[in-house]
């Protein structure tokens, strides 16, 4: 089943930059896809699109069946909701503990304060601590986020946004600020996670070797263009 699609999607920044020409593609559930490109080629601009933090200018998307960048209000949040994601620099809430921050996934965004007073249901509470023992962070639930490292951060991270249930995870340079041991822990967890759960995967890369590593699809961006799409068994066969 297709989750994401994009048709013909442009978007013009109001400073003039093209960021985006023309871009189509689609992703199915459970599909490991990464954006490999330049810097400026548009990686972030494509993710931010996805769940319209920026409206795009031309062209449709359609998530989960339904063209959310039509969508407006309640609707478009019902949709957002669909969608988890995953930063370079994590955007915890240092203030909070471990598990506040992994119960925030499940509360969401409009319903901060509930989390922050302590008021969640135990099973969720259970899920959460569930989803930190397997990404081995059990023995810091009640730790503050502040004190991780950042490969502890990252799981946080990725604990945080599979309590939201989403059928898909942007994840917008997830290791360009981890050193190479951390970063590939946190590739193998972000892959086998979603994986387990038939999550798809969209993630912005820097690293070719990684995005080949991981991936079941390679998307190659330049200049706002899609110059690439298959397999990473056919980059390598291309270059
Ligand atoms: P939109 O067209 O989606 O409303 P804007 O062009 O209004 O976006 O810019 C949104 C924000 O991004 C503004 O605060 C702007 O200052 C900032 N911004 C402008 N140029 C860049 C750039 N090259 N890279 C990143 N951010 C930028
Ligand atoms: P990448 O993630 O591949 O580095 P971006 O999507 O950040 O690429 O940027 C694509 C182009 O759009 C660049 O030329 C960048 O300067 C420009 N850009 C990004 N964000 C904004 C913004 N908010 N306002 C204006 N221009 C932007």
């Amino acid at each position: 089943k297709t989750i994401l699609k994009f048709d013909g999607v442009s978007k013009i920044y109001s400073n003039g930059v093209h960021a985006l020409k023309n871009v189509s593609f689609e992703i199915k559930e459970g599909e490991f896809v990464s954006i490999i490109g330049p810097s400026g080629s548009g990686k972030s601009t494509l993710l931010r699109a996805v769940n319209q933090l920026i409206t795009i200018s031309e062209g449709k998307i359609i998530l989960d069946d339904e063209e959310i960048s039509k969508q407006k209000g309640k609707d478009l949040r019902n949709q957002r909701r669909k969608v988890g994601m995953i930063f370079q620099n994590y955007n915890l809430v240092y203030s909070l503990s471990v598990l506040q921050n992994v119960l925030h996934g499940r509360l969401g965004y409009m319903s901060g304060l509930n989390g922050i007073l302590g008021r969640y249901k135990e099973e969720d509470k259970i899920e959460a601590l569930n989803l930190l023992n397997e990404l081995g962070l059990k023995d810091f639930a009640y730790n503050r986020a502040a004190d991780l490292s950042g490969g502890q951060k990252q799981r946080v991270g990725i604990a945080r946004a599979i309590m939201q249930n989403p059928k898909i995870l942007l994840c917008d340079e997830p290791i360009a600020s981890l050193d190479p041991s951390s970063a590939k822990t946190i590739m193998d967890l972000l892959k086998s996670m979603t994986a387990k759960r038939n999550i798809a995967c969209l993630v912005n890369l820097h690293q070719l070797d990684v995005a080949v590593n991981y991936s079941t699809r390679i998307i190659g961006l330049s200049k706002g263009q899609i110059m690439f799409n298959d397999s990473p068994e056919n980059l390598n066969a291309a270059m």
